[in-house]
């Protein structure tokens, strides 16, 4: 492995400022999903750890909420300015473990740091409120206070982003912190604290277990009484065994789950920036991502050209090794992915749909799937109803406005949906009805630091990032001041 910085390169877990082994001294291989080959080993923590992880966190909290909010807002400037210093690392670690285009790893590193710059600066406004008081000498005063000890467990598909979006306002609130990453790519969230530590963060306030027993750490994370919020980004099914075990001590919970995004194309789209949506939300991170276009509904009158100009530009889609210049579609992050995307474009297929393109392994082998365009598909295929995780483009014809909001919406997901029309007055109905905490309109590209990210139905709880992302790390205390 050739890292500029080397200090980056972190093989042991981060309790309380120490980089630690696993008290069994057991360690787990992680893999490079494009030549299966061993990048390094990790601990494998369970529960001696994660209650040893807690306790670190919550003393460390002590002095850490008690900093004035401008000294946080500087030590996680620091820590953004450093993770922008070593982009080109982080983006390498990136591709080793989790597979996606250095070009797109890249991309990931700004995108990720830009939740730190904006917390950074989010920290310094963290107001309260003076409210008219119910008597003469009576005044109520509202502040802001830190929740406490906030655990995060991650996923894999943004193995920086999903990390820096929790970590960032957790701290700028005043909160310390325990995150599990995923299982395949502990690597760079391990070089992500090692920054936070060179940033200055208190040793104690951010610490990073790995674990290939997730459910283990989890179950510690959700039930442990000094964790008063978790933070969880990963399926939905995950997402309800999580809420279930906070349940009995009443843990402040933020979910960002699954989605089965719709994306819409209307007979009165331009029909070129519907096909670059189309790539953009689609097969970007080889559509490993939550709010990738999961279904994708053509009007019935540009059906057949959409799908035309859709095949011509996933045909020019290179797959390959990440770190291969030109190549736009990475391996999948396992053979069990790869498995689902085979299930579902086989299921597809027996119940009628036509292959226009892909449909099958890639000739590299391996993890690697051929980007595929699949036509007629219909509410009755599995690809129709569940998160397909894949480079498969499932395309479904419509007639009126009112069957695809139906069709949209017919389904317990509601993370994300986008559509394409040049109908003002459409743009407004359509955002209006869709049933998505998040809604792309002429564009493919909804995800910033800005906004707030989240879903309803069972893609989640709470948001993430804008103004309204520190909330989930706060608890509102009201002060009644009598006497005056
Ligand atoms: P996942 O299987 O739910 O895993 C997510 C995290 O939870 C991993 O760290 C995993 O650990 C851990 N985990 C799994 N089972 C657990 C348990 N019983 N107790 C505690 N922790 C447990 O999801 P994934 O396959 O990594 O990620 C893909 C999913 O994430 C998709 O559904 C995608 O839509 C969703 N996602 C949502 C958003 C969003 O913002 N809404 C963003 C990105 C991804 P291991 O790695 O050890 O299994």
């Amino acid at each position: 492995m050739v890292l500029a910085n080397k200090s980056l390169f972190k093989d042991r877990a981060l309790i309380g400022g120490e980089w630690v082994s696993a008290v069994s001294g057991v360690d787990y291989d992680i893999l490079n999903p494009a030549t299966g080959e061993r990048i390094a080993s990790v601990p494998d923590m369970g529960k001696v750890e994660a209650e040893l992880a807690i306790k670190n966190a919550k003393d460390a909290g002590k002095e850490w909420k008690r900093k004035t909010a401008k000294q946080r807002a500087n030590i996680i400037r620091r820590w953004y300015d450093l993770i922008v210093e070593n982009k080109e690392d982080l983006a390498y670690l990136i591709t080793l473990e989790q597979g996606k285009p250095l070009a797109e790893s890249r991309a990931e590193v700004d995108y990720g740091a830009a939740y730190v710059e904006w917390f950074a600066e989010e920290a310094k406004r963290i107001n309260g409120d003076v409210i008219p008081g119910p008597a003469e000498d009576r005044r109520v005063v509202v502040v802001k206070q830190p929740i406490g000890v906030v655990a995060a467990i991650t996923p894999w598909n943004f193995p920086v982003a999903m990390i820096t979006r929790k970590v960032a306002p957790a701290l700028a609130a005043g909160c310390t912190i325990v995150v599990k990453p995923a299982e395949d790519t502990p690597l760079v969230a391990l070089a992500v604290a090692e920054l936070a530590l060179q940033a200055g963060i208190t040793p104690g306030v951010f610490n990073v277990i790995t674990a290939a027993r997730g459910h283990e750490v989890g179950e510690v994370l959700t039930t442990h009484r000094d964790v008063r919020k978790v933070s969880f980004t990963g399926s939905t099914q995950v997402g309800r065994i999580l809420l279930r075990q906070s349940a009995d001590t009443i843990k402040k919970v933020s979910l960002e789950l699954g989605g089965n995004a719709p994306f819409i194309v209307f007979d009165d789209a331009d029909i070129d920036a519907a096909v670059s949506g189309a790539i953009a939300c689609k097969f970007r991170n080889g559509g490993q991502a939550c709010i990738s276009a999961n279904r994708i509904f053509v009007q019935t009158g540009i059906y057949d050209t959409f799908a035309e100009k859709l095949c011509a530009e996933v045909e020019k889609l290179k797959v390959g090794s990440g770190c291969t210049p030109g190549v736009l579609i990475g391996p999948m992050i396992n053979e069990k992915a790869v498995g689902k995307v085979q299930e579902h474009v086989s299921d597809a297929r027996k119940k009628g749909a036509r292959i226009l393109l892909g449909g099958e392994r890639h000739p590299l082998g391996g993890n690697f799937y051929a980007p595929t365009v699949i036509a007629d598909v219909t509410a009755s295929m599995v690809i129709n109803e569940e998160e397909t995780f894949g480079p498969v483009a499932p395309l479904i014809r419509f007639e009126s406005e009112a069957e695809v909001l139906e069709r949209a919406n017919d389904t317990e997901y509601g993370l994300a949906s986008y559509f394409f029309t040049r109908d003002h007055s459409k743009a407004w109905r359509v955002a209006e009805a869709l049933e998505t905490g998040m809604v792309g309109i002429n564009t493919g590209l909804i995800s910033n630091e800005m906004a707030p990210f989240g879903g309803i139905k069972q893609s989640g709880l709470g948001r993430e990032g804008s103004l309204y992302g520190i909330e989930d790390y706060l608890e509102i205390k009201y002060m009644c001041v009598g006497g005056i």
